[in-house]
């Protein structure tokens, strides 16, 4: 497979296809995320709150890839906010994953409830400066979130992971992010598979001979989005990493542009979440 990479305002690069584990667990992930790294993705998404780093260690370790041949990030769970804490956190990650450092380090929400993202966001810049952390950034910020970050600390995150997919287009934060340098990364990017039965998407998939999820990932990759799809299932692994071969065009674009729902969120909200 073809490794299409994004460059980060830090001028480090992003596979812009990975591998998103939630759900796995410490006993499927080592198996999965071998057969994703078999398949070709050189990038894999856990988190802390996932419990499964372990197991994405051990497959990491099973895999006999070279370490600088894979991209790895995990996320800073909502009980971790607060410098000392969030450095506490960072260690045990890395000591689940069984690595020295990783490649993206993110805080998994704002959780504006504690308004402590000032002093997580430094321990995340520390981090970086030790190089533990190679690049760092956010998950689920709004713009208003970010440009506070951006505007008490002087550091920019290299990535907002947000939710993002045909029914959640989110143009408004993609387009601040597109200001400000931020690469804008996808999560539930096949809206939990809920955007594959859609007939727009079907038709769609019928033209160009491909899947509907082939299809809903290529729509990310042509917008220049990193995405990372999950599944379970050996070839629905497989499905989504044979992605390269093939474009939409305008009026693909036009159509799954017209999908776009203002309430097609799915998962929870940033400003009340945590
Ligand atoms: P997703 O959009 O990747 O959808 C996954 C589901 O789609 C699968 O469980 C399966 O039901 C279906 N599916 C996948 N491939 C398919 C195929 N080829 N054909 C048919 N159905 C298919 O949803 P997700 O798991 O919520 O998101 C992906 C990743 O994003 C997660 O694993 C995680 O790494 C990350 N994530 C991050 C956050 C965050 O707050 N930062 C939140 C949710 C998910």
């Amino acid at each position: 497979m073809t490794q299409p990479r994004v460059t980060l305002n830090d001028g480090r690069c992003i596979p812009q296809l990975g591998f998103g584990v939630w759900k796995l667990t410490d006993e499927t992930a080592p198996a999965l995320v071998g057969v994703a790294l078999e398949a070709g993705y050189r990038s894999i998404d856990t988190a802390a709150a996932y419990g499964n780093e372990a197991g994405v260690g051990r497959a990491i370790a099973a895999s006999g890839l070279a370490r600088e041949d894979l991209f790895v990030t995990t996320k800073l769970w909502n009980d971790s906010h607060g410098y000392d804490a969030a450095l506490r956190a960072f260690d045990a990650s890395l000591g689940r994953l069984g690595l020295d450092e990783v490649d993206l380090y993110l805080v998994h929400w704002p959780v504006p409830r504690q308004d402590a993202t000032v002093e997580t966001w430094k321990a995340l810049m520390r981090l970086r400066e030790e190089g533990r952390a190679r690049s760092i950034g956010v998950s689920n910020f709004t713009a208003a979130q970010l440009a506070r970050l951006i505007d008490e600390t002087g550091s920019t995150p290299s990535v907002n992971q947000i939710e993002l997919h045909p029914g959640f287009q989110q143009s408004a934060l993609r387009a601040f992010h597109a200001e400000t340098g931020i690469v804008t990364e996808a999560w539930s990017p096949l809206g939990q598979g809920g955007a594959l039965g859609h007939p727009v998407i079907a038709a769609i998939a019928a033209k160009h001979g491909r899947s509907p999820a082939q299809v809903v990932l290529r729509w990310h990759l042509d917008l220049g989005h990193v995405a990372i799809p999950k599944s379970a299932t050996p070839d629905r692994i497989r499905e989504n990493a044979d992605v390269f071969g093939f474009h939409l065009d305008a009026d693909d674009h036009a159509r799954i542009a017209g999908l776009d729902a203002p309430d097609g969120r799915i998962g929870p909200d940033p400003e009340t979440f945590g």
